[in-house]
């Protein structure tokens, strides 16, 4: 932290920008691809990882395709909501069917397609989680050399 804070009280000719590059267009400090964590530094603002390709956008107040801490939260309510909807249309469902009950049946219906789209962003979301876990893992590996 009190590195950064040094640095951007630094003019932009005690940064050590490489000759010939923009530094209004450029990245001067760590920015990280959202999709491989590739250190983004020295590229411009806008473009396509060096590495993978992932197209991204790290103006301020933009920020696509960058990695963020953001994406460490594990998806916890969305886990629980989908297994939660899950256990309710299971149980109602097999409460309706002795006797026939069509009200319980449409409810147990309802239930199951809320936990369809609770684990669909479950599964999103812990996809997201996995990729910045080795995204970390690689950037304090990098920034250890
Ligand atoms: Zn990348």
């Amino acid at each position: 932290m009190n590195g950064r804070q040094s640095d951007s009280s630094m003019s932009l000719a005690d940064r050590e920008l490489p000759e010939g590059l923009d530094p209004d267009r450029t990245l001067i400090h760590s920015v990280y691809c959202g999709n491989c964590g590739f250190n983004l530094r020295y590229a411009t603002y806008v473009g396509r990882c060096n590495e993978c390709g992932h197209p991204y956008n790290a103006r301020p107040l933009t920020m696509k395709g960058i990695f963020t801490p953001a994406a460490l939260l594990f998806p916890t309510a969305d886990v629980l909501l989908a297994l939660l909807c899950s256990v309710i249309c299971f149980s109602t469902l097999r409460s309706a069917l002795r006797p026939v009950n069509a009200w319980a049946i449409f409810l147990a219906v309802v239930a199951g397609l809320i936990a369809a789209l609770y684990s669909i962003l479950a599964v999103r979301g812990l996809l997201r989680f996995l990729r910045a876990l080795g995204i970390m893992r690689r950037i304090r590996k990098e920034e250890g050399e």
